[in-house]
């Protein structure tokens, strides 16, 4: 029986699922293509409408959320699906990365934050922290 469901069972869980909530078609792209490489499920949302849509219907593991949307606050998005689901990690990314706004992203309980451009691996890396060690280990022995 070990056997027989090793075999019939290509993967142990399903993929995180993650919201790509980015304006900018390229930047999405990119991320979309590396994502999706990495194993990870991903639904991208180009307006904050949009994004509000998805964050209503569906408790995603992770939200890479642009603040900078051109219909919507992202942090209105970000306040929202914490809300709806808590348990849903967000790492904002943003190329206008002011103080004000990034200090309220976490206040909401924004996990991390990237700015752009970041690297690949930079995206890799602070999705893995993020979606698997929990918001409170924040041990330095591993960085
Ligand atoms: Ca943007």
């Amino acid at each position: 029986m070990g056997v027989l469901s090793e075999t019939t069972k290509p993967q142990k869980n399903p993929p995180p699922r993650i919201l790509l909530m980015e304006d900018e078609i390229n930047v999405s792209k990119g991320m979309q293509l590396v994502l999706g490489e990495a194993g990870y499920e991903v639904d991208w949302a180009e307006t904050g409408r949009y994004a509000l849509e998805l964050v209503r219907r569906n408790p995603y593991d992770l939200i890479l959320a642009d603040l900078c949307l051109p219909d919507l606050d992202g942090l209105q998005i970000i306040k929202e699906a914490k809300q709806q689901w808590p348990q849903t990690r967000v790492i904002v990314i943003t190329g206008y990365s002011t103080v004000a706004s990034a200090i309220d992203a976490f206040k909401l309980g924004t996990s991390d934050y990237l700015e752009k451009p970041f690297t690949e691996n930079e995206l890799i890396k602070a999705i893995a922290e993020v979606l698997f060690t929990g918001p409170a280990d924040v041990s330095p022995a591993k960085i």
